[in-house]
Parts: structure tokens; C-alpha cells; sequence
């Protein structure tokens, strides 16, 4: 593809749209989260001149394929496109050269589209009939194709200013970084969790991810693991750094306790609650609103809704599930398309301490008795 062609009265500059919920907010809540966004673009790619207006941000200055890619990490624009800018009494001559250049094949389907803003004698329809028909004049062997075409150029007309584009390059979509405040998230690098953390940070939440480490029942290298993934989270939240926590030593008395108790099936919910628990005095110390899990209903090892409940009652602070109605494929899913996925799969962790058959149903008042003997 070509880039940056510079014609006389054509600028190329980068159109960006923030998330279109962004707009829906009050004044005062658009302004800050606007502001926000500026400032994390401005953060990822340097010091660039950004012109604001009425739902669109331009950036004006050239900017290199690598900023561009880091565009694509920013909660809270929903797309971008590289763009001509022309003035309206210009568009046609420009069309016509945009296309000699960038669209110029034979032998396909095309459609215009054209957005519209301001005050204009004619309607989005109307100009991309008329461009179309332009484009049809100069190369009588296209066809135009409005469902399926080969080829789309774009023009986007904002009073006088016109902005001709081919690409509409996809964002991380979502609200802008941490304007809903913070969260723990019970982090293990496992699909689940890494999902449910970005998911989380893609609606505006900064994360504080806690880590267990199982210590003694640890089979494979999760605390490995638990970095890899890290450092890909890192890139949409720059200080995603895991509260590392020794669990083995609280697993070895759990798992004695339960032995004498002959209740060797509730290791996991036993487990879960003490997660729960750090995970509190955590998010009080550093003033977070819940928790944040990868669990979902129906899944493996303890994620029955009796056993849900069971460990909402270990704290007093809401705990959020973002998986919770999805099923492992749909997770899947979501997970190759954030990136994830992979990274996640390739380094194997599993806990030892599973006992054959975990509870399904767990018994709160069994399972308080005995924790008294545990927890201090
Ligand atoms: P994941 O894919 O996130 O590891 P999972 O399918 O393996 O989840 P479980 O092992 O039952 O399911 O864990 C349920 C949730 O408990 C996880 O999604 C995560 O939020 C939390 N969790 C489990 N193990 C750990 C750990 N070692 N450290 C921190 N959180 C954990
Ligand atoms: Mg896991």
C-alpha cells in the first residue's frame, strides 16, 4: 500500500474515532474521558498535534507504522484510518486521483460510501451516487457492487473538509483507560483470567492482578507463565505487574485439615475463599471496588453456581465475572482475538492439590467450621 503521497492540496493525516459510547456521556464526562484519551494517545506515539472536533480526533503529523500498530492498544478508539484531506470544492479531482493511484484495477466490483456532517445542499446518498457515477465515467469497465464490493473508498465530508480513505483499521474499542477505577483480579495466566482481566480494562478499569503461587502443588511453570502473559497485558496497561502470593504453605495445612476431616473434596473451594480473602485486604489497601475472576458457570474444578455462592461469601466486596455466561469455545474465541490465546497455551500449568472429584454443591457451615481452624 502506498503512504503518505503528498499532492499539492491533499494532507494526509490519521483520522480516529473514539468509541461512539463516549458520546453518549454528559458534557462534563465526555470532557475528562476525552482528555484521558488524548493524553494515553499521546503517551503511546509522542508528542503529536491533535485536532479534536465533534466525535473525531486527527492527528496531523507523520506518524511511523509502529505508532500506528500502538493506536491499536489504546481503550477507547474504536477505529482509525490514514486519509487525503481535500476541501469540498476539490473532491472530485481528488476522488478521481485517489483512485488512479490506490484503486486503479481492473475488472472489479466497487461501492462509495460517504458520511456526512454540517450543513450541505446534497445527502450522503446523493454524493456517493455522484461519485460513483464519476468513477463509473472515467473506467467504464468497473461495476459498482453496493452488498459485496471488491473495493471501498470512503469519504467522510465535515463542512468544507473531506477526508478520501480505502482502510478502516480496527481499535481495542471500550472506555478509556482507568475512568472506572480500579480492580484486584485473581490472575493465573490461564486463558480465563488473562481474558477476564483485559475484558475488564477494556471497559475502564485499571487492574491490580494477584498471583497465587502454589508452591509445592505446582505442576508445570505457572508462575512462568503468569509473567509471559504479564508482559503481553503490560502493552494496554503499562504497570500490569502481578502480586505474587505464597499459597503452598496454606494448601499444606488445607489439605491436612481436610484429610482428618475426611472432606478431601472442598480443597478447592477452601482454595478459592483464601484467594478471595487476600484479594479483599488487597483492593482495601489500594482502594478497589471488587474482584475481579475468570470464572464462568459450569466450568471444571468447583464452578457450579452452589459453589459460586459459596465463594461470595468468603468477602464482603462485590466480585465481578466477566466470563461467567460463556462457554469455552465463545472464551476461545475472544481470547485468539485479543492475542491471548497463545501465549496463555504455551507454557503448561496445572494444581496439584485437585482432589479426584472436587464438591459441586458445597456446605457453607462446614466449610466455616473448619476454616476457624485455619485462618487466623
Ligand atoms: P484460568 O484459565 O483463569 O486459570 P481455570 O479455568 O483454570 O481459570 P480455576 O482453576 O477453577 O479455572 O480458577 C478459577 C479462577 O480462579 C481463575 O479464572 C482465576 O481468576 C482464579 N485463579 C485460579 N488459580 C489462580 C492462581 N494461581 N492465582 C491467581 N488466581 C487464580
Ligand atoms: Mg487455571
Amino acid at each position: 500500500m502506498q503512504r503518505s503521497i503528498s499532492l499539492a492540496g491533499v494532507t494526509d493525516v490519521l483520522l480516529i474515532r473514539p468509541s461512539a459510547e463516549i458520546f453518549l456521556k454528559s458534557e462534563g464526562v465526555r470532557r475528562s474521558w476525552e482528555k484521558i484519551l488524548y493524553t494515553e494517545i499521546k503517551k503511546a506515539i509522542g508528542e503529536v498535534k491533535l485536532r479534536k472536533g465533534r466525535g473525531r480526533i486527527w492527528i496531523e503529523n507523520e506518524i511511523s507504522p509502529e505508532a500506528e500498530e500502538r493506536l491499536k492498544l489504546i481503550f477507547g478508539i474504536q477505529s482509525f484510518s490514514r486519509c487525503e484531506r481535500c476541501d469540498l470544492g476539490e473532491l472530485e479531482v481528488k476522488v478521481l486521483d485517489f483512485w488512479n493511484r490506490r484503486g486503479n484495477k481492473a475488472d472489479f466490483t466497487f461501492a462509495v460510501r460517504v458520511k456526512r456532517t454540517g450543513l450541505h445542499e446534497f445527502t450522503s446518498q446523493e454524493m456517493a451516487a455522484k461519485i460513483g457515477a464519476l468513477i463509473l465515467d472515467h473506467h467504464p469497465d468497473l461495476k459498482v457492487n453496493l452488498d459485496n464490493p471488491d473495493y471501498i473508498i470512503y469519504i467522510e465530508i465535515r463542512d468544507r473538509d473531506c477526508y478520501i480513505f480505502d482502510e478502516v483499521i480496527e481499535g481495542a474499542g471500550g472506555l478509556p483507560y482507568g475512568v472506572e477505577g480500579k480492580v484486584v483480579a485473581l490472575f493465573s495466566g490461564g486463558v480465563d483470567s488473562s481474558l477476564a482481566c483485559w475484558l475488564m480494562m477494556q471497559r475502564g478499569s485499571v487492574i491490580i492482578p494477584v498471583y497465587f503461587d502454589l508452591g509445592v502443588f505446582a505442576g508445570g511453570e505457572g508462575v512462568k507463565r503468569a509473567e509471559k502473559v504479564a508482559s503481553f497485558l503490560q502493552l494496554y496497561q503499562r504497570d500490569f505487574k502481578p502480586v505474587k502470593i505464597d499459597h503452598g504453605v496454606f494448601l499444606s495445612e488445607v489439605k491436612r485439615v481436610l484429610k482428618e476431616a475426611r472432606l478431601d473434596n472442598y480443597r478447592c473451594l477452601f482454595c478459592k475463599r483464601e484467594m478471595y480473602r487476600v484479594a479483599e485486604k488487597i483492593a482495601a489497601r489500594e482502594g478497589c471496588k471488587g474482584i475481579v475472576t475468570g470464572e464462568s458457570l459450569g466450568q471444571v474444578a468447583s464452578q457450579t453456581l452452589d459453589n459460586l455462592f459459596v465463594l461470595d461469601q468468603a468477602v464482603d466486596i462485590p466480585v465481578f465475572r466477566p466470563l461467567i455466561g460463556l462457554d469455552k469455545m465463545e472464551i476461545e474465541r475472544l481470547a485468539r482475538k485479543v492475542g491471548v490465546y497463545e501465549i496463555c497455551i504455551s507454557i503448561k500449568e496445572e494444581c496439584l492439590a485437585i482432589p479426584e472429584k472436587p464438591i459441586t454443591s458445597g456446605n457453607l457451615k462446614k466449610i466455616l467450621d473448619l476454616e476457624s481452624a485455619l485462618i487466623d
